[in-house]
């Protein structure tokens, strides 16, 4: 069977309006850091809409954050095209994490868990050496996990919650990388998972918006210091899209029941909508892309 008669209902010709779900949504509070089994929608990471062909193949990659959302669309679809993929999660999210590890192994490629908590440097650098040890090398780095929690006002933002966010957003991605450096050699691909609130802050998100914009400009310094080497480093920037982030306090519950209402598209993006983002920056199909600020925000108005 050639690709194209394997690709399904996604890859149809249909208006993005109506392609997904759109709002209103119930409200779902749930404890952070969530789980997707708790999502009404149902969110689709591209478990079962997702076509690879090859563009990855034998490629060895660490995501961060893989179990849901954004990271595990993203590790689907390196799967499926062909790479090794180790991810990295809370303890607290084994499930999810399970649920991803069962789909790598199912297109046949080398799938490794490793959970423990980003907030600590030396976890960071034992998670690359067991990814790099288990995976055989490492060729693409997705720093991803995310941390975000809404605060009407600047004094109910804690020091607590300030430095969390700041450790997990902004920190981890700094140990990681430094680390992840070290292995990788030309052909190698960074990407940063920033946010249209790098550049368009919600006043509710007043910490992680800063993190975000962070993300942007590490995205850059580093696309600078590395592109001799051959490695090129580019970041994401999604705009609202449907994962547990969001319902775990990322949002207010009457911000989830309308979620995605003020893009032009009128809904929430699903993870598996980013797929091909990520797939585009760590392949060689992205080989003129560095330093770059990919958005994917459904002609975002500030959420
Ligand atoms: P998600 O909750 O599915 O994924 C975030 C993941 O981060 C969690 O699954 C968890 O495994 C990981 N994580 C959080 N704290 C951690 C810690 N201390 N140690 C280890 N792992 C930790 O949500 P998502 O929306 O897919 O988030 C992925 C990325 O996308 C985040 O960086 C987020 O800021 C970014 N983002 C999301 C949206 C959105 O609307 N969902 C928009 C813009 C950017
Ligand atoms: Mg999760």
């Amino acid at each position: 069977m050639s690709t194209s008669d394997k690709l399904t209902d996604r890859y149809k010709k249909q208006n993005p309006l109506t392609q997904y779900p759109q709002p209103p949504f119930p409200r779902q509070p749930q404890e952070r850091p969530g789980s997707v089994n708790k999502m009404e929608p149902e969110p689709d990471h591209g478990e079962k809409s997702y076509v690879g062909f090859g563009r990855l193949k034998d490629r060895k990659a660490l995501i961060t954050g893989g179990d849901s959302g954004i990271g595990r669309a993203a590790a689907i679809a390196f799967a499926r095209e062909g790479a090794d993929v180790a991810i990295c999660y809370l303890p607290s999210e084994e499930q999810n994490a399970q649920e991803v590890i069962k789909l790598i192994e199912a297109e046949g490629r080398t799938a490794v868990a490793i959970p423990g908590d980003i907030i600590s440097e030396d976890f960071c650098n034992e998670l690359v050496e067991t990814a790099v040890k288990k995976l055989g090398g490492l060729d693409i780095l997705v720093n991803n996990a995310g941390r975000q929690t809404a605060q009407q006002s600047i004094f109910d933002l804690t020091t607590e919650q300030f430095d969390n966010t700041f450790k997990v957003n902004v920190y981890a991605p700094f140990w990681i990388t430094k680390a992840a450096l070290k292995h990788m050699e030309a052909g190698a691909s960074i990407i940063n998972t920033a946010s249209v609130q790098s550049f368009d802050p919600s006043a509710t998100l007043l910490d992680y918006a800063q993190t975000k914009a962070c993300n942007v400009a590490f995205t850059k310094a580093l696309a600078g210091q590395v592109a001799e080497k051959g490695i090129r480093v580019n970041a994401v920037a999604p705009g609202p899209f449907w994962t547990p982030l969001q319902s775990s306090g990322g949002q207010p519950q009457d911000k989830i029941e309308k979620f995605g209402s003020t893009t032009l598209l009128k809904r929430p993006g699903q993870p598996v909508e980013l797929a091909p983002v990520y797939v585009l920056l760590a392949s060689q199909e992205g080989s003129y892309m560095t330093g770059e600020v990919v958005g994917a925000t459904g002609g975002e108005m500030p959420y």
